[in-house]
This record gives structure tokens, sequence and C-alpha cells, in this order.
């Protein structure tokens, strides 16, 4: 118990600390993006990709998003990190396709960057700027956004996908979800909680859900990825099951640029299937 108060403490006392620290990190351009495999489960091949931000302390070293992401959302700051995040995916889009990426590149978005009024024409003038082709971009979007602010929502995701940039659904069955808004709403993709996929093996309602996921996108014409595989068990049971793309650490942990380059270019790269 006594560990635990000590344990919370430090880390109010953390985030206090890396508060006026983080503007000063997006100046210096303290963040960085790791990249994930998705892998295809048919063609056994990277597809795809997850940027994910980690920030480049000069003094308390990598910082993992979970540990300021939260504050960053607090204090508005994700806002203009997120850009910067959009800003980056677009350079780092032209190298990836350039070694052969196929498909889509997923940049998340928290509930709190749609309370920006601009979002959606500062990622217009930002796809604009840096020449990113919108038909590799894809935001992922967890179903806590939907609820916040309907009508802004929306309105951000229609005017985003006209451009062509796609939307998938992140954590998909933690949230509330209902049927008439994954029909409504331009989202291509759900993404299986990695919660379910840990379960595989484990539990047979998280088996059940997994296998009522992958059916329920099937139905609605979506594709589907799971997050999060581990273990080869894990796969076997998400082949079995038909779920197309899938990532996680039994193929890759997410990784800077220069490394997934190197993967793209490997040939002989096997993810482990
Ligand atoms: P998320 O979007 O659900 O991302 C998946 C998280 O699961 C990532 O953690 C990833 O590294 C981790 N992961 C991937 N494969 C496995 C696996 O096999 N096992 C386990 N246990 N974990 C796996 P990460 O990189 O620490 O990111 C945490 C969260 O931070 C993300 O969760 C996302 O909500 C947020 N985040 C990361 N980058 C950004 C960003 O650029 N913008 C925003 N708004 N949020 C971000
Ligand atoms: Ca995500
Ligand atoms: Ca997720």
């Amino acid at each position: 118990m006594p560990f635990l108060i000590l344990s919370e403490i430090w880390t109010i006392k953390k985030a206090i600390s890396l508060e006026p620290e983080l503007w000063h990190a997006l100046q210096k351009r303290q963040f960085r993006l790791y990249y994930q495999p998705r892998i295809c489960l048919n063609t056994q091949r990277i597809i795809g990709a997850e940027a994910l931000i980690r920030w480049e302390h000069p003094i308390h070293g990598m910082i993992p998003p979970d540990e300021f992401i939260p504050l960053s959302e607090k204090t508005g700051l994700i806002v203009p990190i997120g850009y910067w995040v959009v800003e980056q995916v677009g350079y780092d889009m032209q190298i990836l396709k350039a070694a052969g990426l196929p498909e889509h590149i997923g940049v998340n978005l928290s509930f709190r960057q749609f309370q920006d009024g601009y979002l959606a024409s500062t990622i217009e003038r930002l796809i604009a700027q840096y020449h990113i082709d919108t038909r590799q971009l894809e935001f992922e979007l967890t179903e806590t956004a939907l609820f916040r602010d309907e009508p802004h929502v929306v309105y951000c995701m229609e005017s985003l996908s006209q451009l062509g940039a796609e939307f998938s659904l992140d954590d998909f069955g933690t949230g509330y979800s209902s049927f008439a808004m994954l029909q409504k709403l331009p989202i291509s993709t759900l993404k299986i909680d990695k919660s379910f996929v840990a379960g595989i093996g484990q539990s047979e309602g998280d088996e059940e859900i997994v296998r009522s996921i992958i059916s329920l996108a099937r139905n609605l014409k979506k594709k589907v990825i799971a997050e999060g595989v581990e273990t080869k068990e894990q796969l076997d049971f998400l082949t079995a099951h038909n779920c197309s793309m899938a990532q996680g650490y039994y193929f890759s942990r997410p990784i800077p640029l220069e490394r997934f380059v190197e993967l793209l270019h490997d040939p002989a790269w096997c993810p482990n299937l």
C-alpha cells in the first residue's frame, strides 16, 4: 500500500514537472515518430504502419506517450503536437512510399484535437503544403472522440474523407459505437482492441468478441486490424477467423523510420509468420 501511494505521488510530481517542458520540447523538436508495421495476413507482407509519438527527453531519455499525451490533452498542447505529427508523417510518407509501403499510415487523433475548430482546415492546409498523399493517410480515432461533439466530428471526418483520407476506429469494442454511427460516418477500418486479442486462448468471452468484430467488419464491408498480437496462438486464431491485418510485438515493436525502411527493403524479413 505505501508503495502504491508513493508511486502515485511520483506520477503526479512527474506530470507537473513535465508540463512547462512540453512546449519547449515542441519548439526544440524533441518529439520523434516511431512506426509499427501492419501485416497483411494473406500476403504475409508489411501493408501499412501506425505512427506513434515518443519524446526524446535530453535528461529523462525516451518518454512513452502514455506519460505525456494525457497531460498534453489536459493543457491543450495536443493540438499543436498533433499538427506536428501530421507534418512529420507527411515527410516520412514520401520515404516510406519510395521504399514500397503499399497502403496506409495511421495517425492517432485524440478527442481533444477535435475541440479545435480549425482541425479540418489546418490539416487540409498541411496536406497541401507538404504534398501529402491522402490515399495513404488514415486517422485513427477512438469511440470516445465520436461522442464528444458529434456534429463537429462528423464535419471534420467528412471534409477529410472528401480529400481522400480514411478513418479507422481504434480500441474497437471498448466504447459505445452504435451500428447507426458505424454506417453514418466515413469509417473504413475497425481496430480490434488489444485487450480482446490478449484474451485469445485465455477467455472464451474475448474470443467470441474477436470473432464477432471480424464478422461485423465483414458484414459492414469494412477492413479489420487486430492490434496487440504477441503470440503465435493469437495469430493462428486470427488467421483461422479470416482477420485480414494485424499488428503487434509478435511481428515488430514500433521502430524508428530508418529501421522501418530497412524492413521494407529486406526481402528476407519474415514477420514471424
Ligand atoms: P494506441 O493508439 O492504442 O496505440 C497502440 C499502443 O500499443 C502503442 O503504445 C503500441 O506501442 C502498443 N503496442 C503495439 N503492439 C503491442 C503489443 O503487441 N503488445 C502490447 N502490450 N502493446 C502493443 P504507445 O506507442 O506507448 O502509445 C500509447 C498510446 O498513446 C496510443 O495508443 C495512443 O492512444 C497514444 N498516442 C501515441 N502516439 C500518438 C499521437 O501521435 N497522437 C495522439 N493523439 N496519441 C498518440
Ligand atoms: Ca492507435
Ligand atoms: Ca489501440
